[in-house]
This record gives structure tokens, C-alpha cells and sequence, in this order.
């Protein structure tokens, strides 16, 4: 349960607020599917303090700021549960290799990794400036890393532009053609990960914090994961990885260790409820038993699964195993927005759980948008915190404007932020109780700025990365 709000009541007369928000329809995505029709939330310091009528806050409240949300609605703030904050200045870059005919399988040992070594810190803290942009204007307010390059960065970034996240290391000890600067000794690896987490988590700020990464079992030793796991637990912390994601890991697995990866994984100790796997496709029924027993979080990426095989999103959410959404960053093909992910991964449901038993609708937009809400944030271990509209969660809140001309006629708002709203229809972005964005306009970074040093810094980090590939 959220912890309880601070009590409200007008008997003592209209109380302080620091933002109220009236006006909107309100889509809570509560155990009860709450639904307001002229609505309002009251906010205090970092929390939801009230939710209920616009009538009712307008005597209830003195607010030190406001926003009107007419013609928007309110809901909950979008969970991005992988993301490669290190590649998202390669967006369009594979496609245009692939366009020369120069594409080299496999593609993240061929190029993201390699992208990621050649990155020095202030090209990720850039890197992370304009990812966590993107992210606020299409309505994401957390995010899990995956694990990439200087990670440090990545925080000072995530802490500039005011959104919420888990940071973490890339996290390889092992195998062949991966570059000097992503590769690490055990220890190395182990010592990294352990110093992260410390330097993050247990700061009087809790909105960015740190996680362990082991970037996959290729590329990581026995040792290491093993260890890894250990430092989980005793951390009370989590580790963000790439599990069962193509063919390659299956065969891989099956060679080295004559288990599939969960299984080998489970062998050796390293399954529990640290354990964030990204993707998590290839998963045999042996395997999917072992996420439930375990607890295991996923993160389905609609975009990249279905290319791998026919994900059991549907299936391994009515099993209870905590699956959130994910986009695998922007050197994937999509973008960064959640909405459309949801929107993917419905028609992706249909065709692998619904069509073939001649079921019309086996996952609606409603239930992928709870998966993306509430599922997401169990996946990461925070489903106190955000992930609904409820009193005493942390304020993380998206206006949603719902009169464009392609939303009308505008009807059901839950039908609307389900079915017909995509990232650039947020117009206003509160996270943590801090206004981020604006009538689409982010007020925590300097967006000229960033497209200056964008201009100045990307022709050299690609003349570098396209010598590297020569
Ligand atoms: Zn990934």
C-alpha cells in the first residue's frame, strides 16, 4: 500500500499546497480503475496529497502553483524498463550502415558495444541529457537502465533534467572482439558494480539511484554472475540483464553449460527477485516455471521481441511474473515512447495469443497500459512509489491532451490514453512534484543548448565510431 497521504479537510479551512492540477479527467489506473470526469490532484513536496473533484479542490486548497488541465487527462507516468542510455546517439546510424550495404551480424557486438567503448564521459552525460529528454516529452518519468559507459554520467544527468531512474554499469569479463574499454577483470567488474551502487543508493535523494548490470551470459564468466548475485542480495539491490533474447544465447547456453540460460542460471544460484531480465523471449515452459518460482522481473520490447520470436507477454502476465514495458533505447528501431510500445505489443499479442485461436481481443490497449504503469513498476521494485494515481505515491503525473483532430470524437478517456494518445500528445509533465515539462516546453533543460552541443560534439563521436568500423 502507498503510505498514507497527509490528512485533508476543509472543516479547518482551505490547507497549503504546492501544485494543484484541475480540470482534467483523471485516469487513476488504481485497483478500482478510478475515473474522474472533472478532476483534480493536490500535491505536496514530492507526493500525491488528493485526488477528487475540480468543485471540491477549488474550497479545499490554497495552491503556491496551478495548472489547468481542460481538454487533458490526467494518468500516471510512463516506466521505461530497459533502455541503453550510451546508444542514443545512434539512432538512424545502423539503418544508414545497413543503406551501404555494411551491416555486420551480430549487430550489438558489431556496433553498440563498440559505440559504447569509444563514448568518454562528457559524450554520455550528453548522451544522457538528450535521452532523458526525449523520454520526459514523450511521457516517461522512469526508467531502467540496461548498463552502458560511465554510468556516473548518466546520474549527473538524470539528476539535471529532473527525471526518476536506475542507473547502471555495462558489465562484461569475458569474450572475444569486445573492445579494451568495455572489457573488465572479475573483480574489476564486481568492484565497479559494488562502488556504483554504494556512491548512488542511500543518498538523501532517492529519484536516481543505482543497480547491478551483467550485460549477458556470453559475456559475462560463471564467476562473476555468481558473485554478482551475491552482492545483490546483500546490497539489497538488483541486477539489470539481457536474458533469453535470441537463438545465439539458447545455442550458446546449451554449449557451454547443456542448460538453456535460466536454467544454467538457476544452477548456479543466481535467480531471485534481483534479477531484471530485458526481453526474455526464448523462454521454454521449464524455464517460465523457474521466472515465477524465482520472481523474476522482465521488460518486454515490443519493437525488438517479435524479430526474435513470439514473446508470451499475455501468458507470463496472467502467470503473475512482473513484466513492464520497455523501447531497448534508441538505437532500436522505435522511439522512446511507451504509448506506441503498448500500441506494438497489442497487435504483437493478438497475432501470437489471440488470432490463432480465433480470439478478437486477447490483450486490450487497457491491460498493455497497465502493464506499462502498474507492471512496470513491480518490475522495478517500485509499485509503493509510482505507477498509479493514488494518494501518498510520489507525484509523477502526465497531462494528455485528448481533443486533437485525431482523438475526436473524444469519449472514454481510458479508451483514449489506451488506444489513441501517443508520446507527443503529453503536453505537461510533474515528476517527483516538480513541473518538467510544460505545455511541451522542458523547463529543466536548456533545449538550444543541448542541440548546440549536439552540433558539436556528434560529427566527432561518429567520424570516430566510423573509422573504428572500417
Ligand atoms: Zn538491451
Amino acid at each position: 500500500m502507498p503510505e498514507p497521504g497527509p490528512e485533508q479537510g476543509s472543516a479547518q479551512g482551505p490547507e497549503q499546497v504546492d501544485l494543484l492540477i484541475s480540470g482534467c479527467e483523471v485516469v487513476c489506473l488504481d485497483d478500482a480503475d478510478t475515473i474522474i470526469r472533472n478532476g483534480a490532484i493536490a500535491v505536496r513536496r514530492d507526493r500525491i496529497a488528493w485526488i477528487g473533484g475540480a468543485d471540491d479542490a477549488a474550497s479545499r486548497f490554497i495552491p503556491s502553483s496551478r495548472i489547468g488541465g481542460d481538454g487533458q487527462i490526467a494518468m500516471p507516468g510512463l516506466i521505461d524498463g530497459h533502455v541503453h542510455t550510451g546508444q542514443q546517439l545512434l539512432r538512424g546510424k545502423i539503418a544508414e550502415f545497413a543503406r551501404r550495404g555494411q551491416v555486420k551480424i551480430p549487430v550489438w557486438k558489431n556496433y553498440y558495444i563498440p559505440f559504447e567503448g569509444l563514448l568518454d564521459p562528457e559524450d554520455v552525460y550528453l548522451s544522457g541529457l538528450l535521452c532523458y529528454a526525449d523520454m520526459i516529452s514523450v511521457g516517461t518519468t522512469c526508467f531502467a537502465e540496461a548498463g552502458g559507459p560511465h554510468p556516473d554520467e548518466m546520474g549527473r544527468a538524470a539528476l539535471e533534467t529532473g527525471i526518476r531512474g536506475f542507473i547502471a554499469l555495462s558489465t562484461i569479463d569475458h569474450g572475444a572482439g569486445v573492445p579494451d574499454s568495455m572489457m573488465m577483470t572479475t573483480d574489476q567488474a564486481l568492484s565497479r558494480n559494488v562502488d556504483l551502487v554504494r556512491r548512488w543508493n542511500g543518498q538523501d535523494q532517492d529519484r536516481v539511484q543505482a543497480w547491478l548490470s551483467l550485460r549477458q551470459i556470453m559475456v559475462c564468466t560463471t564467476e562473476l554472475v555468481r558473485s554478482m548475485a551475491d552482492a545483490a542480495r546483500e546490497l539489497g539491490t538488483r541486477i539489470h540483464t539481457h536474458l533469453c533474447e535470441g537463438t545465439y544465447e539458447i545455442d550458446y547456453a546449451l554449449e557451454h553449460f547443456g542448460k538453456r540460460p535460466t536454467e544454467y542460471l538457476e544452477e548456479i544460484g543466481a535467480l531471485g527477485r534481483h534479477l531484471h531480465c530485458a526481453h526474455s523471449v526464448l523462454l521454454s515452459p521449464d524455464e517460465t516455471d523457474l521466472y515465477v518460482t524465482h520472481r523474476l522481473t522482465a521488460s518486454h520490447c515490443a519493437f525488438n521481441n517479435y524479430h526474435i520470436g513470439p514473446h508470451a507477454l499475455l501468458h507470463m502476465w496472467r502467470r503473475g511474473i512482473d513484466i513492464g514495458l520497455g523501447t531497448d533505447g534508441a538505437a532500436a528501431w522505435g522511439p522512446l515512447d511507451i504509448f506506441q510500445v503498448a500500441h506494438a505489443a497489442r497487435i504483437g499479442q493478438q497475432l501470437v495469443a489471440g488470432t490463432p485461436i480465433h480470439y478478437r481481443d486477447v490483450m486490450s490497449g487497457e491491460e498493455l497500459l497497465r502493464v506499462a504503469t502498474r507492471g512496470g513498476a513491480r518490475s522495478l521494485g517500485m509499485e509503493n512509489r509510482i505507477g498509479s494515481l493514488e494518494v501518498g505515491k510520489k507525484a509523477d503525473i502526465l497531462l494528455v491532451e485528448c481533443r486533437e483532430l485525431d482523438q475526436t470524437p473524444h469519449v472514454d478517456p481510458m479508451f483514449a490514453v489506451a488506444n489513441t494518445a501517443v508520446g507527443r500528445d503529453v503536453r505537461t509533465v510533474v515528476i517527483n512534484g516538480r513541473v518538467v515539462m510544460k505545455d511541451r516546453t522542458l523547463s529543466t533543460i536548456d533545449e538550444e543548448a543541448l542541440r548546440r552541443d549536439l552540433d558539436r560534439r556528434l560529427p566527432r563521436i561518429m567520424e570516430r565510431f566510423e573509422q573504428s568500423r572500417r
